[in-house]
């Protein structure tokens, strides 16, 4: 039976990387028929960020990554899903790995530690913990629990090679030679090396999928399942998200953070989604001129397809899914809808409630699709060729007066324009009658119409309002 699980710490909002991870073992768990878990490792407790908890959740519904398992999941039998409620678990494996020999209870204080670490770098060695507790008798080191002493338990790692398979990096031998790795550390929480070894094994995990940052360390979590004398599952590591050719993408850019995406670029979740799965991503047969749905992916997910190659973040490759994905395969009262009213509102804070409808957004909708340069991104819209569509209706008629009002000219003009829609068809002849330049008569059409002084040809702006709207915008402004 296949079950994998999507382990993020709760330290902040989800970055891509962790999307990819999720994306991957859901396709895989889905392909398989098997279960897709969510477990929230905070054992670190320095570096939890309390609303980190609801925005994983939020973001996986937000991209349609449902779990099966996971923390609001009620009465399922491998729960609870969150690390720091599963801590009698980890302390009776700590135990059961002293029973066994495997591992120690080490009392040296942090400073004992800091100070062998100092040395062995002064000497240019790994540094290594000098094993000073290993030899201490079971019954010393029970009295000095008893005795209330703080105390670490420490797996023992000897030198050795590590052997091990990964389905996507091949066969992998370790060369392992480092401290004897805390399990539990003082404050009776375990590191993660054990909590997540100990829950896969709970949770009947059969498929290890992660980032291959944690390739490094499966050597070490190898030898801790050796020490249990537990299977280990199957490993299957992802490469790395590029930045740009040869630059990783790191959790210091802000772009590596999914509200980036979602909320100040403005993606839609699908258009991120694919992505995420374009280079080596096992797609059979992926045809990259179109978008799948997740449903697709499922379908066309094959995991022995999954290669080495880095994963380019490239903008402009997700300009074009996005702009896809709003356009062509987004369905538009449930997605386009709130995603343009979300950005409009964004970036416009002012916008008229008339410039939100559903009637106007369909008709900017396929105002654009008819051309070939939409925007891509929600972000977009703040650009002048884009935001003009929504500045209809109020708020900007106090800023022509302002600009062109104590003008005579300018009264005569709006008179004109107001009157007929012979002025239209003329604009240049309407200027050099009142004897200003065109461009000049250009941006105080604009200045009526939308709101700024720069921006589409008049002929663009008449086009999409239609002329009717346009000679009442200046009748209003005339008064
Ligand atoms: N908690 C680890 C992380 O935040 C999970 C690593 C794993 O999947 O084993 O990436």
């Amino acid at each position: 039976e296949v079950r994998v699980r999507f382990a993020p710490s709760p330290t902040g909002s989800l970055h891509l990387g962790g999307l990819r991870t999720a994306l991957y073992n859901y396709l895989f768990a889905k392909k398989h028929d098997g279960t897709f878990i969510l477990r929230i490792e905070d054992t670190d407790q320095h570096r939890l960020v309390p609303e980190a908890y609801d925005t994983i959740e939020s973001s996986l519904r937000e991209f349609g990554l449902n779990y099966d398992e996971g923390p609001s999941t009620t009465s399922s039998p491998f729960g609870p899903y969150i690390q720091s409620k599963r801590l009698p678990l980890y302390k009776e494996a700590a135990e059961q790995l002293v029973d066994s020999h495997m591992a120690y209870r080490c009392f040296c204080t942090e400073e004992r530690v800091a100070f062998l670490r100092k040395e062995s770098a002064r000497r240019g060695e790994i540094p290594k913990y000098d094993r000073r507790c290993m030899s201490l008798s079971a019954e010393e080191a029970e009295a000095r629990v008893k005795n209330g002493e703080k105390f670490v338990v420490r797996l023992k790692i000897d030198r050795q090679d590590v052997h091990f398979n990964d389905l996507v990096y091949g066969s992998i031998t370790q060369n392992i030679d480092e401290s004897d790795a805390v399990m539990l550390k003082s404050d009776g929480f375990p590191t993660y090396h054990l909590a997540h070894v100990v829950d896969d094994r709970h949770m009947h995990i059969s498929h290890v999928i992660r980032g291959v940052e944690w390739l490094s360390s499966a050597g070490k979590h190898n030898i801790i399942y050796k020490a249990f004398n537990w299977k280990p599952p199957q490993f299957i590591h992802l490469p790395v998200l590029l930045k740009s050719a040869g630059k990783k993408l790191s959790k210091r850019d802000k772009d590596a953070f999914l509200d980036y995406y979602t909320d100040t670029l403005g993606v839609l979740p699908i258009a991120l989604l694919n992505l995420l799965i374009r280079n080596g991503s096992g797609i059979r047969d992926h045809d990259i001129n179109r978008l799948y749905s997740l449903e697709e992916m499922v379908n066309a997910f094959d995991p022995s397809l999954i290669n080495r190659n880095n994963l380019l973040v490239d903008q402009v490759w997700l300009q074009r899914l996005s702009r896809l994905a709003l356009f062509e395969y987004a369905n538009f009262d449930r997605e386009v809808l709130p995603f343009i009213r979300f950005h409009v509102k964004r970036i416009i804070p002012n916008v008229s409630q008339q410039a939100l409808s559903r009637e106007h957004i369909e008709k900017v909708f396929n105002f654009l699709r008819e051309k070939e340069e939409a925007f891509a991104f929600g972000s977009h819209i703040s650009e002048a060729n884009f935001r003009w569509l929504f500045m209809i209706g109020e708020g900007n008629l106090e800023r022509v007066l302002e600009e062109f009002g104590k003008d005579e000219n300018a009264k005569q003009s709006c008179r004109k324009l107001a009157e007929s829609d012979v002025a239209w068809s003329d604009l240049k002849g309407l200027a050099s009658g009142i004897g200003w330049t065109a461009p000049r008569l250009f941006a105080f059409v604009r200045m009526a119409l939308i709101d700024t002084k720069m921006g589409p040809p008049i002929s663009e702006i008449v086009d999409f309002f239609g002329l009717e709207h346009c000679i009442q915008r200046m009748k209003i402004v005339e008064k």
